[in-house]
Order: structure tokens, then C-alpha cells, then sequence
């Protein structure tokens, strides 16, 4: 038996053969052929694959979404056989004499290049879109499995580091647990783990080796133990942890149905964080009372192309049909920093958390907001909507986002599309900027919600996804808190509401000092909720309060 340590970020015990994450291999092999007629009858063949699986996936895209989404993989399909990109591969195989894979790379890049110079934005787009099928083709040629999960059983997933693009289009039904060899706990993949409720564990460094693939592991989310080959007695042990989870679950579950109500008598409102409309039956099945975070941008890291209105309609109205009239909250597109999508081809920065992400790509390209908020809109008919704003700082942004809100409204009505008048529209306190000027910003939108990620990560100017600042990175810090109240003051003075969406909403430890300062909503993930309402049904606010807004304050004995 092998036991490795790890730090637990999504708890729960689960037990199946270790599996490593393959990615498809980013270099490219180059060297002359002498048979250039085999070389071509070799890419004819990848090409043809390709054509044939971009077909399966296009007929997938059009049951689970539309045809819109379709259409996109028949756009690539299209494209792997285009006329002029066959003849400059098969020039390069025949008169070059190139192997294969070195034409289709060198074909890519010319293709992406000569897309990519062009002044109209829809062939700029193509540039990423050549490369994908050109990747395709790639990954046919080399044998590689294209990122992902090729196992018949449900597996223990090992990598050295998962970015949000490649967790969110794993096949879930396939993994049952995550260990990476980096990461860090509030990095966007370890939420997404929690988010599914599946246990994962970080920074087990190079412990797991090549060779202990298709063995069994246990893992303990809580602790971040693994188990790689126990023992009977050790196996015995976790087995009775998973007994005992499910107990305790069945305890919980009789919460479900119950209000959450502090003893003496104060409500908080219990949503969930989620990444996509699949996630809905999570919530509802967790008993919340809404969606006090949907990260949309998951699902433009689930496409290969920007997401057009139909699409994204669609998946917004699936979220708030599903949540049957209950409150669901919609943050506009939140990528940059971590989770970075290959068709924005957005310029490589220095310092990609004080850069071009969020809000500020929105309105740096109105024409991609434009499409969001329409879509928004248009399923705003279709249950209760609330937009939220990522990443702000100043006022000034917060207008210019509404006066999109605006624009959206006039045309629809104009063109005599439905849409709720009413739609709540806030922003997230994230930045502490907007933390401390939020007496200002209460006066222009509906509500907050503390994204305390990042508000803790620009708060102690400590990177979130780096694992090695475990102990820098400390959400309960004073800053971090004072801030928190000062926003809820704000925002109670101004008559709005006030939640906490960052994964700080779940800690229990804080549950009292939340409820202390008054937070109106606390927004987490499905699986927290249910343990959450316990922790409110025990408090008596009276009792605790003095206690928790001195160890909120940092008094002289709290170590800072
Ligand atoms: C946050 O920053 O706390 C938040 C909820 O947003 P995200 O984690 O997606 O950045
Ligand atoms: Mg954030």
C-alpha cells in the first residue's frame, strides 16, 4: 500500500482504478518521406476520420442544443476538406516531401495567419476555427487521444494541472474523483469539482507515478489521503468513511423543506453556484432556493466558437424553466486570467488577473455583449431572471454595462420579442475598489454579491491559483472581512440586498459572522447547501454576535 497526502478541496470519499488525464501531444514529429503517395493516402485517411467524427458531434451538438451549435462542427467539416487547404497540404507532402503531420501543422499555421490579418472580424474567427480542425486532424494522425477519458469504467482522474476549459468538457459520468499535481484550492477547477460533487485533491506533486495506472485508489476529499493499493484493513476503514457519509447525508436530507432560520428568527437565503443548466438538477435535488451564481463563461469554454444568441437563449432558458420561477442569477461572460479561450485571441499578458478579463472584454467589444445580454433578455420570458456584472471597479463601467441592459430592452420591444420589465440587475463586489466605494455603486444597481476569490486574492495581492501561497491566501484575514461588512452596511443603507457567492459563502467557521453582519443571501455550492441550513438552524445570532464582529474587526488577539 501507497499512501500519498494531498490537500483535500472537494470532500467525500471515492474509490476505482487511477487514470491519467491524456492530452493530445502539442509537438509535432518532422522528417522527409521518400513515399509521398503513402504520406497523402495517410492524411486522406485522418482527413476522412475527422470528417466523420465532426459529423457525429455536429448531430450530438443539434439533439442536445440546436441546430445553430451544429452548425459549427459542420463549418469544420467543411473546412477539413476545403479545396485550398488540401492542395497546400498535399503540395508540401508531394513537393516537399513532408510527413503528414508537419503539412497539416505548417498548413494551420498559414491558414490561421492569413485569417487572422484580416480586417473583418467573422474570418478572424476562422483562424481559431482552422487551427481546431486542423488539431483534429493532428490528433488522428499522431494517435493521440484528444484530451479526456478513454475508459470503459468510471476512473480516479490523475493531471498534472486541470485547466476550466479541459474539466468542463470531461465526460462526468466517467470520473469519479480528481487528484492534480498543482492547483490550488480556489482555482475555477477545484469549484468545478465541488460544484459536481465529486471529491478532489491538489498538490500531491509527483507522487503518483506512470506505473500505478489501472490500480485501485482511495481518496479522501476531506483530508486529501490516498490510498493507492490498501490493505484490507485500510480499504475496511475507507469503505466504513463512505458508509458513514451516506448516514450522515440521510440526516441532512431531512432538512430538506425546512427554512433557514437562525433560532432567533433571522432568515438567510441559501442558492447555488453553478456552471451550466445541467446543473440545475444539483440544485434542486440539494433543495435551494435559487441560482445566486451561474458562471456563464463555462459555456463559452464548452464551445469552439463564440456562442451565438440562439445558443446561449437556449441554455439560459433551460436554467430558469428548470428552476420553475425560483430566482436564478446570470453573471455576464467572466473570462481572462485562468480561464482563457483560444477563439477571443486575446494578446498574451504579463499579469492576466490585472488584465483584459470580464466586464472589461465586454465593453472593450460591445458586439459580444450585445449577444449575451440579448440572450439574457430573451429568456428573461421564460422564469426569474437576474444579470450580474463581473469584475468591477468603477461606476462609470456599471452605467455603461446598464446602458447595454437599455439598448437590449428598445430593440426587443421593438421587435416585439417578450422579455420581464423587471429583471434585477446587479454586480459582484470583487475587486476592492468596489468594495470600498460601495456606497456609491449601491445606488446604481439592485444588488451585490461578494465574489471573495477574488476579492481575497486582490485584497492580500495574493494569486489564488498558486498553490504554493496556501497560507498567504487567507479569506479570513481582517481586510477581507472588515471589507465585507462595509459592503453590507452600503448596501443596507441604500436599500439593496447583499450575498456572498465566493466559495467563503460555504465555510461554516464564518456562518456566524455572516449572519452577524446581516448578509442577505449566501450562494454555494449544491452539495453545501443542506449543511449550511444545519449551521443556521443552530445559531442564535444574539449569542454570537458581539464574539463574531470583534473577531471579524482582527481585535488586538487575532493573529494577523
Ligand atoms: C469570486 O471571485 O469569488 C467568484 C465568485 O467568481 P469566480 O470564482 O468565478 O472568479
Ligand atoms: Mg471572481
Amino acid at each position: 500500500m501507497i499512501t500519498i497526502q494531498g490537500k483535500g478541496v472537494s470532500t467525500g470519499v471515492a474509490l476505482g482504478p487511477l487514470y491519467f488525464y491524456q492530452r493530445a501531444k502539442s509537438t509535432v514529429s518532422r522528417y522527409t518521406v521518400t513515399d509521398t503517395d503513402a504520406e497523402w493516402a495517410r492524411f486522406k485517411a485522418a482527413q476522412e476520420k475527422a470528417i466523420v467524427e465532426l459529423g457525429e458531434l455536429a448531430e450530438k451538438a443539434r439533439a442536445e442544443a440546436g441546430d445553430e451549435a451544429a452548425m459549427l462542427f459542420e463549418t469544420h467539416a467543411m473546412m477539413a476538406e476545403d479545396l485550398d487547404y488540401e492542395e497546400t497540404i498535399q503540395n508540401a507532402i508531394t513537393e516537399n516531401k513532408l510527413n503528414a503531420e508537419a503539412a497539416v501543422s505548417d498548413t494551420a499555421a498559414q491558414f490561421a495567419e492569413m485569417f487572422a490579418s484580416m480586417d473583418d472580424a467573422y474570418f478572424q474567427a476562422r483562424a481559431a476555427d482552422v487551427k481546431d480542425v486542423s488539431g483534429r486532424i493532428l490528433g488522428i494522425l499522431t494517435g493521440a487521444v484528444q484530451g479526456g477519458v478513454d475508459s470503459p469504467v468510471p476512473v480516479i482522474l490523475a493531471a498534472d494541472d486541470l485547466a476550466p476549459s479541459e474539466t468542463v468538457q470531461l465526460d462526468k459520468s466517467k470520473i469519479l474523483g480528481f487528484i492534480t499535481e498543482g492547483g490550488s484550492g480556489s482555482s475555477h477547477t477545484a469549484i468545478l469539482a465541488r460544484t459536481m460533487g465529486i471529491p478532489a485533491i491538489i498538490g500531491v506533486g509527483g507522487a503518483l507515478k506512470p506505473e500505478m495506472a489501472g490500480h485501485e485508489v482511495i481518496i479522501d476529499g476531506s483530508n486529501g489521503n490516498i490510498l493507492v493499493d490498501a490493505d484490507e484493513a485500510a480499504r475496511t476503514k475507507m469503505l466504513q468513511k463512505m458508509e458513514e457519509q451516506k448516514k450522515m447525508q440521510a440526516l441532512l436530507d431531512e432538512l430538506k423543506g425546512k427554512p433557514n432560520v437562525t433560532k432567533d428568527g433571522q432568515s438567510v437565503r441559501i442558492y447555488c453556484n453553478i456552471g451550466s443548466p445541467d446543473d440545475v438538477a444539483a440544485v434542486l435535488k440539494n433543495d435551494a432556493g435559487g441560482v445566486g451564481l451561474f458562471r456563464s463563461e463555462f459555456l463559452y469554454l464548452n464551445c469552439d466558437d463564440y456562442p451565438d444568441e440562439e445558443y446561449q437563449f437556449e441554455a439560459y432558458k433551460k436554467a430558469l424553466s428548470d428552476m420553475g420561477g425560483r430566482e436564478v442569477v446570470i453573471r455576464t461572460l467572466d473570462i481572462g486570467a485562468d480561464k482563457q479561450i483560444g477563439y477571443f485571441n486575446l494578446p498574451n499578458e504579463e499579469n492576466p488577473a490585472l488584465g483584459n478579463r470580464a466586464l472589461r472584454i465586454c465593453l472593450n467589444r460591445p458586439e459580444i455583449f450585445h449577444t449575451q445580454i440579448r440572450a439574457l433578455y430573451r429568456a428573461s420570458a421564460f422564469g426569474k431572471l437576474s444579470i450580474m456584472f463581473p469584475m468591477v471597479t468603477s461606476v462609470w463601467e456599471v452605467r455603461e454595462a446598464k446602458k447595454m441592459c437599455e439598448r437590449v430592452k428598445k430593440e426587443l420591444t421593438a421587435e416585439g420579442i417578450p422579455f420581464d420589465n423587471d429583471v434585477e440587475v446587479g454586480i459582484m463586489i470583487e475587486t476592492p475598489a468596489a468594495a470600498i466605494i460601495s456606497d456609491r455603486l449601491a445606488k446604481e444597481v439592485d444588488f451585490f454579491s461578494c465574489g471573495t476569490n477574488d476579492l481575497t486574492q486582490y485584497t492580500l495581492a495574493c494569486d489564488r491559483q498558486n498553490n504554493d501561497l496556501g497560507r498567504f491566501f487567507n479569506p479570513h484575514h481582517p481586510a477581507v472581512l472588515r471589507l465585507l461588512k462595509m459592503v453590507c452596511d452600503n448596501a443596507h443603507k441604500n436599500g439593496i440586498w447583499v450575498g456572498i457567492c465566493g466559495e467563503l459563502g460555504a465555510d461554516l467557521a464564518l456562518t456566524e459572522t455572516f449572519l452577524s453582519i446581516g448578509i442577505d443571501e449566501l450562494s454555494v455550492s449544491p452539495r453545501s447547501v443542506l449543511p449550511l441550513r444545519q449551521k443556521v438552524r443552530e445559531t442564535d445570532v444574539r449569542v454570537v454576535r458581539e464574539k463574531a464582529l470583534a473577531d471579524l474587526m482582527g481585535d488586538a488577539n487575532t493573529e494577523i
